[in-house]
């Protein structure tokens, strides 16, 4: 069939850069050469994108899409699979009325907050520059404040999708609603493409961040006085809080930081939450910063600094238990890092957090005076969220880091109830990303509109083996919809 979607085949002497140069992660495992996909299709706009997955289908291909290409595990590159690369179909349109913000997936965070800067709004999207909307919104996205302004995904009004059937559907909460509960919270799971996102946006703020460095040998007690900080009971709901293990510019070894970063109309207001916090931190800071003026661009500036590109990268995340002593359980991963550009990273999540607790009895499952937790898949949480960034560049640290990884997380795994689908690799750990019960939906739903696992899913460690024995079509091998624990 002819069409103007510009189509990539095997064949093609610049097919294996298409399929994998804008993969963020430059690690590669011995089992990726086995990825072998169909094509990639470069679509530049929503009719070109009806065109590829009519490609593909007729094929009998599977579909895999990329938008940002910052899946840690590639998840776009699979066998058997057209890759839509959404790289070129890059739209953002602004309603002035309602302040919604339609967007294609393939869109940025960076892109995003530097459109609605100068129309006074702000999107809270992911802390890295340059994550996609699409990977980042389907997986939940913990984004600015998501303690308290909840996931990002909480702010989409909706979504326009194409569907395996190459049907083009408008979903929110009253039409086609079992595919936005998808939406929000399957990850690669979700059983169409998203052609667009419609966002909620906020009014833009101002920025302003208390730091505190301190040797690493105090990590305990800073790391604890943040959760304390952070969870305290009249916790200002503008306030996000982080705890790190890093290496930043001009240490030569890792220290512990601790940063609160507030969104206020005025500085005054930021001095009233960020004063009373300094005035409680511990002794001995080597660095220590009260209320200082930030923004998105710089704070995208650092995040891009820590995360570098052309880098190898391992990650791994846990939500731990909130009864959990969180200083003792981490204190391998903050204290013994493998490499000067590796970090791990506390995330305080509570209130949103406690809007959902699968522990408790009765149809709400939540703690009374915070609002109802969305209808949506995201369902996974705790009052404290963990992630490894393990950083290096040379391939004979492969072993070495990726070991260090699984070691830690070995240990970390019992303090657990489950991950977060975004800072997660499926081949190498199983554990719950749903409550049990939104593991079900998702299940029913996705057997729904893609009965015969058009979509390609979540990449799992025998994922090419399969796609091979069914010549492409297939369901997941089972563990991550399954919600298997380790
Ligand atoms: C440096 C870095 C920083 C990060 N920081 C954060 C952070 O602050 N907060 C956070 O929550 N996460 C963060 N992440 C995790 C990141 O959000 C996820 O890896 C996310 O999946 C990346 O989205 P992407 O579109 O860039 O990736 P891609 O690899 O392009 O997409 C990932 C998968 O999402 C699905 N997908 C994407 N677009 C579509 C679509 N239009 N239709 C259907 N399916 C689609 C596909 O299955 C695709 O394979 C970070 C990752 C990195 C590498």
């Amino acid at each position: 069939m002819a069409i103007s979607c510009p189509i990539i085949r095997p064949s093609d002497p610049s097919f294996m850069d298409a399929a994998w140069s804008r993969v963020f992660n430059k690690r590669r495992d011995a089992t990726d050469a086995a990825r072998k996909p169909h094509a990639v299709a470069k679509p530049r706009s929503a009719a070109e994108l009806v065109e590829a997955v009519d490609l593909a289908v007729s094929e009998g291909a599977r579909i895999s899409v990329r938008s940002g290409g910052h899946s840690w595990a590639a998840w776009s590159v699979r066998s058997k699979a057209v890759i839509l690369d959404l790289a070129d179909f890059n739209e953002i349109d602004y309603d002035e009325k309602t302040h919604v913000v339609k967007v294609t997936s393939r869109v940025t965070g960076r892109m995003l907050n530097g459109f609605l800067k100068p129309k006074g709004r702000l999107f809270p999207g992911g802390h890295c520059p340059d994550v996609g909307v699409g990977g980042f919104l389907l997986q939940g996205g913990m984004g600015w404040v998501c303690k308290s302004w909840g996931w990002a995904c909480e702010h989409v009004a909706a979504v326009d999708v194409i569907t395996a059937d190459g049907r083009q559907l408008y979903c929110d909460e009253k039409e086609n609603s079992d595919l936005f509960f998808a939406a929000r919270g399957a990850g690669p799971g979700f059983p169409a493409v998203v052609v667009r996102f419609h966002l909620k946006t906020l009014p833009l703020l101002q920025m302003y961040k208390n730091t505190y460095i301190y040797p690493l040998s105090e990590y305990k007690k800073v790391l604890q006085w943040t959760i304390e900080q952070a969870r305290a009971p009249n916790v200002d709901g503008d306030l996000e809080a982080v705890c790190l293990s890093t290496s930043p510019p001009g240490f030569d070894s890792h220290i512990c930081l601790s940063a609160f970063t507030v969104f206020k109309k005025t500085e005054e207001e930021a001095q009233a939450v960020l004063g009373a916090i300094h005035k409680t931190r511990p002794d001995g800071p080597m660095v220590d910063k009260c209320c200082e003026l930030s923004s998105l661009d710089s704070e995208y500036d650092d995040q891009g600094a820590a995360n570098p590109e052309n880098h190898r990268y391992s990650s791994e995340n846990a939500y731990i238990k909130n009864d959990a002593d969180v200083p003792a359980v981490l204190e391998k991963a903050f204290t013994t890092m493998p490499h000067k550009k590796a970090f791990a990273l506390y995330y305080a999540m509570a209130p949103t957090s406690r809007r959902w607790d699968p522990a408790l009895p009765g149809p709400d499952k939540g703690q009374p005076g915070l609002a109802r937790w969305p209808d949506m898949a995201l369902s996974m949480q705790s009052d404290h969220y963990f992630a490894l960034y393990t950083v290096w560049e040379n391939e004979d640290l492969d072993e070495k880091c990726k070991g260090w990884n699984k070691m830690v997380m070995d240990e970390i795994k019992d303090h657990s109830v489950g991950s977060y689908l975004g800072d997660s690799d499926f081949r190498y750990r199983t554990t719950k990303f749903w409550d049990d019960g939104q593991a079900k939906r998702l299940k029913e739903v996705r057997e729904k509109w893609d009965p015969e696992g058009v979509f390609a899913g979540y990449l799992e460690l025998e994922d090419e083996v399969a796609a091979e024995a069914t010549n492409g079509r297939r369901r997941d091998v089972g563990k991550v919809i399954l919600n298997q624990h380790e």
